[in-house]
Formats: structure tokens, C-alpha cells, sequence
């Protein structure tokens, strides 16, 4: 996870995952979901909200992912500023303080407090979850890597998804990689302990970085598939960076084939740094995914 810093889509705002159907025409690919191409609120240039907003708007952006801290204070700056904008709200990353398997009963509670706050403001933002990871490597005292543990944690998402249910919204695991989470890096350990907290507001995503690990990004997203894959991030795959700054290493297309075939109509958020003019290298990144997506 890597969060930047922002609002329920106005009236006028298309639906999303509507396909550019070609169905019928010889030649030409089959009916698909559009690609929802959404920003972490530090990836657009700009010196405000609205001017990163604009930047977005003109690369036909269509998700806005801020980061949760102090979310609940900036409801009606997001609401104000998504207005009339063919721009939603995508997912929220983290910001929540403590972490849900915490050994402290402190910092518990600082999680249970502060990731509720989260959710309610994202459910009002109509946002599609809220990104959080149970516990990083680093992160003590933890509780121990035990059969206990991970009933105790199924348990706790159950609540938490629940509460994400009557707000409108969802919880969603992210896996990271060997180094940040070592029990939970592929995106079927997401999925799993998703289905094992039993509710229909926990979900999981996958992270084409954190994917590094796993043995086919086809294999990973449909190891989630419908019921379980609610977000997607994406980045450069050599240093993470915007698609596109390394190469031919930033090939997203056996991803995209099994969220293609899913009709995965959900976001796809860069999350990344650059080495570049950020205005070139962003569009860069746009143009990229848009092109891999209509290849597969
Ligand atoms: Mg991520």
C-alpha cells in the first residue's frame, strides 16, 4: 500500500463500465467493460483539488482514490469539487490509525474508532471500500501467526464488513508481497479470508506491484473473480513508477484478459511515483493502459 491524499459522483455522472460494444462486426473484439482508469490524489499535477481534477477530466479519468485520513473532515470539499464531474469516487486508501490485530486493546481500539470513521465517510462518498491491510511484517505487537489469529481476525471483518454494509459500502483486503505481509501476498489470500469473514461487505484487490509474486496475473484476479475482486492498483513493475517508465517490463495484458472476461466493471488506480515530467509521463500511462486493455 502507498497512499497520496478527497465525494459521491453527481447526478450527471455516466455510469461506469459501460462497453463500447462491437459485438456482431466481423474482425472486431467482443463486447467488454470500458477500462475505469482512477488517480491516488498525489499522481495528477496540479496545485489544488480542482485543478488536479481538471487534469483528470481531460484524460477522461474516471475515479478519484483519497487517502482516509481525515476523510470524514473533507466529505463536502470532495462532494463540492466531484460535482458536475464526469469523476467518482473510487476506493479510499487506508488512513486509519492502530491495525485490527494489534496485540495492544489500545491500539485496537484506536483501528475500530478511527476505521469506522473512514467508512461512514466513504459510504456518504459512495466510494466502492476502504483499502486496509490486518497487519504489516513490521507492525508489533502483533498478535501471533496462529490458527486463533486468523478465526479472531475473520471474526473482527465480519463486524467490520457488516458495518461497511449498513454505510453503503465495503472493506477491502489488499495482499502486498513477502517483505510487508508475509500471510497475505497473493491475492488469494485476500479472497480467502474474505469468504471466511463471512460478509458481503469484505472484498479484496489485487496490486499489479505487489503481483510481482504471484505465478500468473490471469490466475490472481480470477482466483478472486466477481465476488471478491473490488479494486485494482496498478504501477510501473520494475520500480514502481507510471506504466510505461519501465519498458516492455509494463505489460498489463494477462491481467486485463481475466478482468475483461470477468466484466470487471470496477477502478483501476494508479499508484505510483515518477522519474518524469508528471504531466507527460501520466498521459503517457493513460495511453498505455487504454491500448494494452483494447488488445485483450
Ligand atoms: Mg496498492
Amino acid at each position: 500500500m502507498q497512499c497520496s491524499l478527497a465525494g459521491m459522483a453527481s447526478l450527471a455522472v455516466a455510469p461506469i463500465g459501460l462497453s463500447s460494444c462491437t459485438a456482431g462486426k466481423k474482425d472486431e473484439k467482443p463486447c467488454g467493460p470500458d477500462i475505469n482508469i482512477s488517480f491516488q490524489e498525489g499522481i495528477p499535477p496540479g496545485n489544488s483539488l480542482n485543478e488536479k481534477l481538471d487534469f483528470m477530466e481531460s484524460l477522461g479519468v474516471v475515479g478519484f482514490e483519497p487517502g482516509g485520513r481525515g476523510l470524514a473532515g473533507r466529505v463536502n470539499e470532495i462532494q463540492e469539487a466531484l460535482k458536475n464531474r464526469n469523476i467518482r469516487v473510487a476506493a479510499i486508501c487506508a488512513g486509519f490509525d492502530g491495525f485490527i490485530l494489534a496485540e495492544d486493546p489500545a491500539v485496537k481500539e484506536q483501528f475500530d474508532t478511527s476505521m469506522r470513521e473512514i467508512i461512514a465517510a466513504a459510504g456518504e462518498l459512495g466510494s466502492t471500500g476502504v483499502i486496509m491491510v490486518p497487519a504489516f511484517n513490521g507492525q508489533q505487537p502483533c498478535k501471533p501467526h496462529t490458527m486463533d489469529t486468523r478465526n479472531y481476525l475473520c471474526e473482527q471483518l465480519h463486524e467490520l464488513g457488516e458495518y461497511a454494509v449498513k454505510c453503503g459500502t465495503t472493506v477491502i483486503l489488499e495482499p502486498l508481497n513477502r517483505g510487508e505481509c508475509f500471510y497475505m501476498r497473493l491475492v488469494a489470500d485476500g479472497a480467502a479470508i474474505a469468504r471466511d469473514a463471512q460478509s458481503e461487505g469484505v472484498k479484496c484487490m489485487g496490486d499489479f506491484w505487489h503481483m510481482k509474486e504471484e505465478t500468473s496475473d490471469y490466475g490472481a484476479f480470477w482466483s478472486a473473480g466477481t465476488k471478491y475482486l473490488q479494486h485494482v492498483h496498478i504501477a510501473s513493475r520494475g520500480r514502481r513508477l507510471m506504466p510505461g517508465e519501465d519498458g516492455e517490463k509494463d505489460d498489463y495484458r494477462d491481467g486485463f484478459r481475466a478482468l475483461k472476461e470477468m466484466g470487471y466493471d470496477k477502478f483501476i488506480t494508479l499508484e505510483c511515483g515518477t522519474q518524469g515530467e508528471r504531466k507527460d509521463t501520466v498521459t503517457a500511462a493513460v495511453e498505455l493502459m487504454r491500448a494494452q486493455w483494447a488488445e485483450v
